[in-house]
């Protein structure tokens, strides 16, 4: 096996290894702007620190790439893509992980389903249900654009998925012929998911699902980690639910989702978005040093 190198790991003199998880949209980076600002501190503190952060978000592999150019905490960290659908290692840094397939310079593995039986599943659906659907897969980028209000740089990227179909629904959908349409789908081992304006089919994966696979990979090449993650939504709930220290940003409202559940194992944050990941980082930074003091 490849070795790994020492700076993927946050290997502190105690022992104590720690990597981050966090989502990007609302938590990394602002949910308007899309820019990281303050959350580039926080990525700074990781690196002097050698805490891999690895990103997880909804957003496709291709979209996630141009960021991890951008802000990745190393170049050799994995990320993951379409809600934890899929990982993708940096094929430089990593060997062929379990079920890994190349895609360009990354291994790619497949977590959830791929796009191509997802769309079998989901036509098959619509048709069952008398449901007239519009994919991702049968339009045009300009299409995507206009649907999700996207950049029509970013709707291309959107358009590119591995793991996840998305569509909406041309004309009335009543309640039944949905019931009928979610039934197919889940007969199929598939899940139905509403995103902001448009709906999902995919695998049953989530976001900690993908969190735990990636943990093992370190633990196979660096031994036992403790994790972290940081998130600011509902969809990120299995991610902070898979991991040792949660952290739980502000919305841009100044509210935390109600869908987190207070229960004690979640620490929720006051900032808003990469104030927010900043406060978890401080955190995890001064709660490190404390164990091994
Ligand atoms: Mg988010």
């Amino acid at each position: 096996m490849r070795s790994q190198g020492s700076c993927h790991i946050g290997k502190s003199k105690g022992g104590h290894r720690w990597i981050l998880f966090t989502d990007l949209d609302g938590t990394l980076l602002d949910r308007e702007t899309y820019e990281p600002g303050p959350s580039l501190e926080a990525l700074k503190g990781c690196r002097e620190a050698d805490i891999p952060v690895i990103f997880c978000s909804s957003k496709t592999g291709a979209e996630i790439r141009l960021y991890h150019e951008r802000f990745a905490s190393h170049p050799g960290v994995p990320f993951i893509a379409e809600n934890g659908g899929g990982v993708f290692f940096p094929a430089g840094e990593w060997a062929r992980p379990p079920g890994g397939e190349m895609s360009g310079d990354f291994w790619k593995v497949t977590l959830g389903a791929r796009r191509e039986d997802v769309l079998g599943v989901l036509t098959e659906a619509a048709e069952i249900a008398g449901l007239h659907i519009r994919t991702f897969a049968g339009s045009t980028p300009e299409e995507i654009a206009r649907r999700t209000r996207l950049p029509l740089e970013e709707a291309r990227l959107a358009g590119r998925r591995d793991f996840d179909e998305t569509f909406w629904i041309e004309g009335h959908a009543d309640p039944e012929r949905l019931a009928v349409f979610r039934e197919a789908v889940e007969k199929q081992g598939m899940r139905l998911t509403r995103g902001g304006r448009c709906l999902h089919v995919h695998g049953a994966s989530d976001k900690g699902k993908a969190v735990r696979y990636v943990s093992q990979r370190y633990e196979e090449t660096s031994g036992s980690v403790h994790t972290a993650a940081v998130g600011d939504a509902a969809n990120d709930l299995p991610m902070l639910r898979a991991v040792d220290r949660a952290y739980l940003v502000n919305r841009a409202d100044g509210s935390h989702d109600p869908d987190i559940p207070r229960d004690g194992k979640i620490r929720f944050l006051p900032g808003i978005g990469p104030d927010g990941f900043l406060q978890a980082v401080s955190d995890l930074l001064a709660y490190r040093r404390h164990v091994q003091a």
